[in-house]
């Protein structure tokens, strides 16, 4: 699941103490229900039936019967074809999809230490199961036949489906001679060893941090915002953007350097110059130059805009020098940033949250998630009592349907937080939608998961709406075969409609019905007007510290040699180029960014903007039009993007939709850069 897939890793809790535990309890004659067919409401998995320790005999019994599926394809006598081989292929593994269905969803949002156990059991039975089906000869022998036949008979999914497969075998290596395949396994290891031992030692810097000063790093802008100490934010600010170079048992330099070497002589094995052409290659942008041309044309917008707030600030810092409360001659520097921002937020915005929240009770934001989506898409929502849940207090479970009365899928939503709750928001999907082996439609379910309080800020409405954007990404596909259906597309592609259905979140015709406090009363314009500004609040520094560690990803993955390299020098070097000004820093140093050095984002942290230039650009054809709320586009929206998950290439939908390509302006405009 593309969403949150990333995520896994922190899973991977050491040293397992349950596992003795784990295989006691299994005596009774008892059916793992993993193992049964599930007559439940919907096909709903039977969460209070399923017991800690049905999951890893479940896996290994999944294991085996998806051994057996594809031994049956690969055995198979007759010349590969689509019909023989790609569509059993995806019809394979029912079992491990049940339990991976139910349990990467229970560990996010009901963690303990029986299931951390769990994990540290199931990874590796998975990692190498999927290692396994990566380098079996005759299944990709049997793929790479039809894939390089006459695929005129093919309909246009089955075409994405299969090129899917085809490149998923190919950039594993399987084409290449053992020897070079053999390298790859060595360097595929000492990476992932690597990426581990960096990413914990970020964490353990992290918590230096919280040592030295009471506070999580995630609390690290809200307090630059509020502390008035100068010398302090200075401090915060060193130690902050020095995790991971600070020459002591955590620095991550030797480590960056030793993985960018690995990651540029895998991508060299694979015909590649570097990595980020060879990462890049599947994706939308598809190769390096158009992410660089696309991240530069930002960040000369980006910083002209922060330009204008450093002058906002320096003249409240002026201010503030007047007034004897700084020496003469102070400039704003980067830890000044944060805490004048906000003086000049109140200034001009005069935003207060508390006056706010009143009007955006998270009941009623959900039921304003759920008449947009009537409203665009004609999808209904009928709350189900009785159905089974994993949390049963917690969640609340929906049955949805189109405007004809038809199955879409069902809609779990799970808002508030507990401890035993991952941090954040997301989607997540517990049953994939596709067309099962007997040609009968089985209809996703959908998780929104969240840790919200009762009353919601500006920012929290727009997650509700956020993960519901993805959710109906998930809920209104129609495909065929699960590997292209719903969300699985390409990452640079699936932020887009999650953040197109934000556009909707402050409209005045969706706020008047939704946006009431407790007497009832509508939110009043002038509370509208200030949030709809202030949106544009501070986009300068947000979009160019974004863009910059954006660009600062792209330099280390366009490297062809690590020899000699110095990460100060280049780094420098790096941030001088792309024209960055000395008040900001890219929103990662190098030594404590997780996400390109130990989570999945290497030459991929772009795909945040790249898919905010898409929505922001869809949505601007909805207002050109003179109605946001233009039916007929919406129906366009629909059964061009969200009915055809990965079924089609993302630029090509995109085309068909907008008739053009993509164009940056809406997004410019959007972020008040223009
Ligand atoms: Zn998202």
């Amino acid at each position: 699941m593309p969403i949150t897939n990333y995520y896994l890793n922190d899973m991977k809790k050491t040293i397992s103490i349950m596992i003795a535990a784990l295989t006691i309890t299994a005596c009774t004659n008892r059916e793992n229900p993993f193992l049964t067919e599930w007559n439940t409401p919907y096909g709903i998995p039977p969460f209070d039936e399923i017991q800690v320790d049905d999951y890893i005999p479940a896996i290994k019994e999944g294991i085996v019967q998806q051994q057996k599926e594809i031994k049956a394809i690969t055995l198979n006598p007759e010349a590969p074809t689509f019909e023989n081989t790609i569509a059993p292929y995806e019809q394979s593994g029912e079992i491990l999809a049940k339990v991976s269905g139910v349990l990467y969803n229970i560990t996010e949002t009901d963690r303990t230490d029986e299931l951390d156990s769990v994990m540290e059991l199931a990874i590796p039975l998975m990692t190498e199961h999927s290692d396994n089906i990566a380098f079996n000869k005759q299944l990709y022998e049997r793929v790479a036949a039809i894939y390089n036949a006459d695929q005129s008979n093919l309909t246009r999914e089955q075409q994405m489906v299969l090129k899917k497969h085809y490149e998923s075998f190919e950039r594993s290596g399987i084409g290449l001679p053992e020897e070079k395949q053999a390298r790859l396994r060595e360097i595929n290891t000492a990476i992932a060893e690597k990426t581990q031992k960096i990413g914990n030692n970020i964490l353990s810097e992290s918590n230096a941090f919280k040592e030295k000063f009471g506070m999580s790093v995630s609390d690290y802008p809200n307090a630059m915002t509020t502390t008035e100490d100068r010398e302090l934010r200075k401090q915060m600010f060193e130690a902050y953007t020095m995790r991971g170079h600070n020459g002591n048992e955590f620095d991550n330099r030797q480590l960056i350097i030793d993985v960018m070497g690995l990651r540029i002589e895998k991508a060299q094995i694979m015909g590649y110059n570097n990595p980020a052409e060879y990462i890049l290659e599947p994706k939308m942008a598809h190769d390096p130059q158009t992410v660089d041309t696309f991240l530069d044309g930002i960040m000369v917008a980006a910083v002209r805009k922060a330009k204008e707030e450093v002058y906002d600030m320096q003249k409240v810092m002026d201010e503030d020098v007047a007034a004897g409360k700084l020496p003469a001659g102070s400039k704003i520097e980067p830890w000044d940033w944060w805490y004048y921002a906000e003086k000049v937020r109140k200034l001009k915005y005069d935003l207060d949250e508390d006056l706010i929240k009143p009007y955006f009770k998270l009941e009623n934001v959900v039921n304003g998630i759920f008449i947009a989506a009537k409203t665009l898409y004609g999808v209904n929502m009928e709350k189900l009592e009785g159905v089974p849940a994993y949390n049963k207090d917690k969640v609340t479970t929906y049955k949805v349907t189109d405007e004809k009365g038809e199955l879409l899928g069902i809609f779990t939503t799970d808002y508030l937080p507990r401890s035993s709750k991952r941090g954040g928001a997301w989607m997540n999907n517990i049953r994939e939608q596709k067309v099962d082996a007997d040609g009968k439609m089985v209809r996703p379910i959908i998780v929104n998961v969240g840790n919200l309080e009762d009353y919601l800020n500006v920012d929290e409405v727009q997650t509700v709406f956020h993960e519901f954007g993805h959710a109906l990404h998930g809920l209104l596909t129609q495909c065929h075969y699960p590997t292209v259906s719903g969300t699985n597309v390409t990452r640079d592609f699936v932020e887009m409609f999650s953040q197109f259905n934000e556009n909707w979140a402050f409209q005045p015709e969706l706020l008047a019905q939704y946006a009431k406090n407790e007497k009832g009363e509508v939110i009043p314009q002038e509370l509208v007007d200030k949030i709809n500004n202030s949106l544009k609040f501070n986009q300068g520094f947000m979009t160019t510290e974004l863009c910059a560690a954006s660009i600062l990803d792209m330099k280390w993955h366009e490297l062809e040699s690590v020899e000699g390299l110095d990460i100060d020098t280049f780094e420098k070097d790096v941030c001088d180029k792309m024209g960055l000004i000395h008040e900001i820093v890219p929103r990662y140093r190098t030594t404590y960014f997780n996400h390109i050095f130990s989570s999945g984002y290497s030459a991929g942290y772009y795909g945040y903007l790249w898919s905010e230039v898409l929505d922001k650009d869809a949505f601007s054809i909805f207002e050109t039009s003179g109605n946001v709320w233009n039916l007929e586009l919406a129906k366009k929206f629909k059964e061009t993007f969200l009915e055809r998950g990965g079924g089609e290439e993302p630029m090509t939908l995109y085309k068909e939709f907008a008739g053009r390509e993509p164009d940056n302006h809406a997004f410019l405009v959007g972020r008040g850069l223009e």
